[in-house]
């Protein structure tokens, strides 16, 4: 059952890089708009990121961070998480998790992410 769900993730995500590699984001009439974009016009900590995906994957990194800067932080730890999940078992796995879903790191995130809304809008970045 969670292999199944394992391997179903796995699927969609190569599905949404292989499409966003493919079609750049912009041109593309199919691509979901942020509805808090569109509803108040300000950018979410997220808008941006299909752009970004487009351009990292292309390997234009330095675009792709201009696209959305936050990602610089939630990249990595994104990229820990999904080896803590996928690679890691036991102690160590139960190590790695301890300090990813860790009260400090938790409240850091939660803080991080509606600041960055708050600092990109006020900045227009
Ligand atoms: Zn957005």
């Amino acid at each position: 059952m969670k292999k199944s769900f394992l391997i179903l993730g796995i699927i969609g995500i190569v599905i949404v890089l292989a499409l966003l590699y493919f079609f750049n984001p912009v041109e593309t009439a199919f691509a979901p708009k942020c509805i808090f974009h569109e509803l108040t016009g300000l950018s979410c900590s997220g808008c941006g990121m299909q752009r970004f995906l487009h351009a990292f994957l292309h390997g234009r990194f330095i675009e792709a961070f201009r696209f959305n800067y936050i990602l610089i932080i939630f990249l990595p730890y994104i990229l820990l998480f999904g080896i803590e999940r996928l690679a890691l078992t036991g102690d160590t796995q139960k190590k790695w998790r301890s300090v990813l879903e860790g009260r400090a790191v938790t409240i850091s995130l939660c803080i991080i992410a509606p600041t960055w809304v708050i600092v990109r809008n006020v900045l227009h970045i």
